[in-house]
């Protein structure tokens, strides 16, 4: 099969023929329909994550089961599917009270094996990790759950328990920072979006986002107090940043919820944040990480109904060897919205 191989941290990608994976006893092998392009993958490329080279990166999968092992029950070859970025083993404490999310012996594809910038993956305890795509769901729709829009989904039900009227802040307009905008609108809440450009904050808007402030030397947190009245009921970091993070906090009302979704890897040491003012306002500062196949079932009856567009995030479907050429500027030269690989598209 063709697959975008990297063969040392920080060097060049080639696409190029290596062995089909094979089904593992409880998994499953899925051919790749559709699989996004993320920063996470550019955080494995910079070497911020331990990784066997050489590597296959991808992490944000949909497509159809190809093969499936002896030990798997509830899947069969043909079925259309996607499946979280991290999956769980489907036998621990976690796993088994439908928190996957923080298995402690977790797999992630694109990162402790080959990932899915290829024809074929594989996918461990498929009983556990593989959420089934209703027809009416594209494969580039589901591709664009796996990661920032589950994410964002997660961080705003399931950690921050957003309600509908009240504040939310969303630092970042990328993919997971728009997924935001969009779920939060649909919860019912008042958004403010962030970003240092133009065309971010314009997408923003058209989203449904209620006010948009470009991060260039204005007082941000100043600004968010005086257009809520007192602060943000919950703030979201969707960049990764000290600086970003720091924002948020300033920005929430007392007794807010700040969520870190974008990632903030220990490469620079680690952050310095306003924890004074986390106090002294009883703040809840919460992480989030993916969300498990457990919790789609919510999420994807919002899509079908079309109260969430997850295709609309979708700026651009390449193919394996542009999404080669891609990743590594993809730190200085993301762009807008969300990309999504199709391996067969230059096949
Ligand atoms: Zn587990
Ligand atoms: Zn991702």
């Amino acid at each position: 099969m063709r697959a975008v191989v990297m063969d040392r941290i920080g060097g060049p990608l080639e696409v190029r023929e290596v062995p089909e994976p094979t089904a593992p006893h409880d998994g499953v092998v899925v051919a790749v329909h559709a699989t996004g392009l993320c920063r996470s993958d550019w955080h494995a490329w910079a070497g911020h994550e331990d990784l066997a080279l050489p590597h296959v990166p991808g992490h944000e999968l949909a497509g159809v089961v190809a093969a499936v092992g002896a030990g798997v029950q509830r899947w069969h070859a043909g079925n259309r599917v996607t499946v979280p970025f991290v999956c769980g083993c489907g036998r621990c404490a976690w796993c088994r009270s439908g928190n996957a999310q923080v298995c402690p012996h977790q797999e992630q594809p694109g990162f402790t094996y080959w990932g899915s910038f290829a024809d074929y993956v594989a996918v461990p305890a498929a009983d556990t990790n593989l959420v089934a795509v209703p027809g009416a769901v594209s494969f580039t729709a589901a591709a664009s759950l796996g990661c920032r829009f589950a994410t964002a989904y997660r961080a705003l039900t399931g950690r921050a328990r957003l309600s509908a009227g009240e504040w939310l802040t969303v630092i970042g307009a990328g993919g997971v920072g728009l997924s935001a905008v969009m779920i939060g609108k649909a919860l019912g809440a008042n958004v403010i979006a962030v970003d240092r450009t133009a065309g971010a904050l314009a997408a923003a808007a058209a989203l449904g986002a209620d006010h948009t402030l470009v991060a260039d030397d204005a007082d941000i947190p100043a600004l968010i107090h005086e257009i809520t009245g007192g602060g943000s009921h919950v703030g979201v970091d969707a960049v990764g940043h000290e600086a970003t993070c720091t924002v948020s906090i300033h920005s929430l009302r007392r007794r807010g919820r700040h969520v870190q979704v974008g990632l903030l890897p220990p490469v620079d040491g680690h952050p310095r944040l306003p924890m004074d003012r986390v106090i002294a306002w009883e703040l809840d500062v919460l992480g989030s990480h993916g969300m498990a196949a457990a919790d789609y079932p919510p999420m994807l009856a919002l899509i079908e109904q079309g109260a969430l567009r997850p295709q609309q995030l979708v700026e651009r479907i390449i193919g394996l060897q542009e999404a080669a050429a891609a990743l590594p500027s993809l730190d200085t030269a993301a762009p807008a919205g969300i990309t999504i690989i199709d391996p067969r598209a230059d096949g």
